[in-house]
């Protein structure tokens, strides 16, 4: 590997980092997804997240942000928070062990009155780490609509 490939490489690990981070400028953002990907961008994603989270368990996918699929020494599948919260196993829904608020589609904090949703058809379901607090989800739904499964990543390897 010559110096200007090393460089290069260091620029793009760099960029996809700032990427993840939601700290790369637009202009640099707009050139990374437009790029052709080479085939070792999983494992660039993957190898950035696992350097930036606090705890050692492999991320197999990363889900959402702050939400990850890990395999657990005793090979366990789970989804895990950041902070190192295990919602448990990646197949069921995790949002079934978070925190739940309901907020008020013209509760006059995030929406104004009379500018929202009409309360009657849809409310606004927001979802909380038990551990960090941090909102992991939001979902716009009907009253009454079970929580939403966003994604059930395909890990029968
Ligand atoms: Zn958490």
């Amino acid at each position: 590997m010559t110096m200007s490939n090393q460089n290069s490489d260091d620029a793009k690990l760099n960029s996809i980092r700032e990427l993840i981070e939601g700290i790369l400028p637009l202009d640099q953002l707009a050139t990374l997804q437009r790029e052709m990907k080479t085939g070792d961008r999983v494992q660039i994603v993957l190898a950035i997240e696992q350097d930036r989270v606090p705890w050692s368990d492999r991320i197999l996918v990363p889900l959402q942000e702050n939400l990850y699929v890990v395999e657990r020494d005793d090979g366990a599948r789970v989804v895990k928070c950041f902070c190192g919260h295990e919602f448990g196993d990646y197949r069921l829904n995790w949002k079934e062990e978070a925190l739940v608020f309901e907020r008020h589609p013209q509760d006059g904090i995030v929406f104004q009155p009379n500018k929202g949703a009409d309360p009657v058809w849809q409310l606004l379901r927001e979802f909380y780490c038990p551990n960090c607090a941090t909102q992991l989800d939001v979902e716009p739904v009907p009253v009454g609509y079970p929580f939403v499964f966003n994604f059930l990543p395909d890990l029968e390897f």
